[in-house]
């Protein structure tokens, strides 16, 4: 029976890497720049990632599958100041760049190095994908579940036809990126979600990665005009010191106070079992740290109802209650036409529909017809 690394590198689901992302080094080595490991690839290997590979001195990377699509509130990657109420339609590879012992993908950013991280891969092409999210009433296409960046090309094949049928496209990401793959997603990509894990480069050591990619790429991505929206997911003993919250988000109000941070509670999962979950204190906390930093839009998130005024969205400059949320339901939305406050008429920062139609969702669901679906993928 093949396995999945056999059905993952067969000729239909790899294909060469765009040009941009890679190059050759001596010996039939190949440089990759999908991620911010820039590995060096000898002949007949992967790279760190374990899904995209050196044969015969080309850079082969992964192509025409998904492992899992799904219909989310944008609200939930989380973006809380683009396109309020949009429904995203939702699609990820497998494989990650890091291994996050915490990780709340694991089932699919795991896949090729844990084996009960099961997962299967359905066949399906740009296309297919565009018009499916066209006939769940999505605004917007996200690249998510596995690590995005590492399937950058897939992307950006999707974000195609998406943009040509008139949709949003969007990146939620570990952030892990290079010069070379954010110039080569700059044309395609409307709104990226980096998840700043921790401000202390040991603890990134710790996930397999280092801190510097990653604060680089924010600083980037907010250069390129790029809408940006960055997560923490709070960690007891892992991230939630006051001093490593104090620096964290004192470099975010460095790069723009008006990015929003969205703090949100950790709960035991995969071989993270050990700290206690995040209590609603922990957030506030962090909340009031990242205010005295200078952030103006901090959101606290994943325990809906108990955090206070932490899931709304107010005016910074004059205090009016703008969005109101519960979870990810949004209950009030007082925005103008033209994204302003409609007391003091201030801009708020981000991207706004020129109205607001309601949420076709407040909470996931697979796509109508899913079955349906799997089989027009599975068709040659
Ligand atoms: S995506 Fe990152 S981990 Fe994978 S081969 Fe490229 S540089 Fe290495």
């Amino acid at each position: 029976m093949a396995t999945l690394h056999d059905i993952l590198t067969s000729d239909a689901r790899v294909r060469e890497g765009d040009p941009a992302l890679w190059e050759k080094l001596d010996r039939n080595r190949v440089r990759c720049y999908a991620c911010g490991h820039c590995c060096p690839i000898p002949e007949g290997q992967p790279g760190v990632c374990k899904v995209r590979f050196n044969h015969g001195g080309t850079l082969y990377v992964p192509w025409g599958y998904v492992a899992g699509i799904q219909c989310d509130p944008i609200e939930k990657k989380p973006f809380f100041h683009a396109h309020p109420g949009a429904l995203a339609y939702s699609f990820g590879m497998l494989g990650c760049d890091l291994h996050c012992s915490y990780c709340q993908n694991w089932v699919t950013s795991q896949a090729l190095r844990d084996p009960n991280a099961v997962s299967a891969p359905l066949e399906v092409d740009p296309e297919l994908l565009v018009k499916d999210a066209l006939a769940q009433g999505a605004k917007v296409v996200v690249s998510t579940y596995n690590e995005p960046l590492i399937t950058s090309e897939w992307a950006v094949a999707v974000f195609r036809q998406a943009r040509q049928a008139g949709l949003l496209t969007a990146f939620v990401s570990n952030g892990n990126g290079t010069p070379q793959v954010l110039e080569y997603l700059h044309p395609w990509i409307d709104f990226y979600k980096v998840d700043l894990k921790s401000f202390d480069d040991r603890h990134y050591r710790e996930l397999g990665g280092r801190i510097q990619p990653i604060l680089d790429t924010i600083r980037a991505l907010h250069k390129m005009g790029i809408w940006l929206e960055i997560v923490t997911l709070l960690i007891p003993g892992f991230n939630d010191s006051d001093d490593e919250l104090r620096n964290l988000t004192t470099f975010l109000a460095g790069v723009s106070p008006d990015i929003p941070w969205h703090v949100t509670a950790f709960h035991q999962d995969y071989k993270m079992t050990s700290p206690a979950d995040t209590r609603p204190a922990d957030l506030l906390r962090a909340a009031t740290i990242g205010r005295d930093a200078g952030l103006r839009y901090i959101y606290a998130g994943n325990l809906p109802g108990r955090v206070g005024d932490l899931e709304n969205t107010h005016c910074h400059h004059c205090g009016e209650m703008l969005i109101q949320r519960y979870g990810y339901s949004i209950e009030e939305y007082k925005l103008t036409l033209e994204g302003n406050c409609p007391a003091c008429h201030a801009p708020l920062p981000g991207r706004w529909s020129k109205k607001f139609d309601g949420q076709i969702a407040a909470s996931p669901f697979l796509p109508h017809g899913r079955a349906q679906l799997v089989k027009i993928l599975s068709q040659p």
